[in-house]
């Protein structure tokens, strides 16, 4: 079978500057799995219904976190850190290694005009496997979004 090569076979540059751009801004939804749930409710000292109801949105078939009220920031944005980073999301985990931000070269250019860190030029070079196995843990991880409580 042909070995499908990925156009980012030689690697693409990103290093997260702290900017806090990726937890704030419209549209777009933090959606989370069960994984996520129990991760976060158990960082927070907290059941997960008492997590869902307080932090949480339904969004058609999942749930979403909550932006905080009168702006666009996730509710876990202090200033430019995340709060329970480390319980974060899977969807802010593997971020920037997005399908949708790596179908075709022009995807990546567009992602970054709103991330300063994608292509930032102090950025290391990350190896096309780490990007790829990235990418298949958020592919995997939104199918673990659709389902209720
Ligand atoms: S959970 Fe944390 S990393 Fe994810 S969007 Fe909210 S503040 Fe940002």
């Amino acid at each position: 079978m042909e070995e499908i090569v990925p156009w980012f076979n030689d690697g693409l540059r990103f290093k997260c500057t702290g900017c806090g751009a990726c937890c704030t801004g419209a549209p777009g939804y933090v959606f989370l799995s069960q994984e996520d749930l129990d991760r976060l409710s158990r960082h927070l000292g907290c059941s997960v219904l008492e997590f869902v109801k307080k932090y949480t949105r339904q969004v058609d078939s999942g749930y979403a976190l909550l932006d905080r009220p009168g702006s666009y920031d996730c509710i876990f944005l202090e200033g430019k850190k995340c709060s329970v980073y480390d319980a974060r999301p899977v969807q802010c985990r593997t971020f920037p290694w997005w399908i949708d931000q790596l179908r075709e070269p022009k995807d990546w250019i567009a992602a970054s005009e709103r991330c300063e860190g994608i292509n930032h030029p102090d950025a290391p070079l990350i190896p096309s496997l780490h990007i790829q196995e990235q990418c298949l843990t958020y592919l995997d991880n939104l199918l673990a979004q659709n389902f209720s409580l």
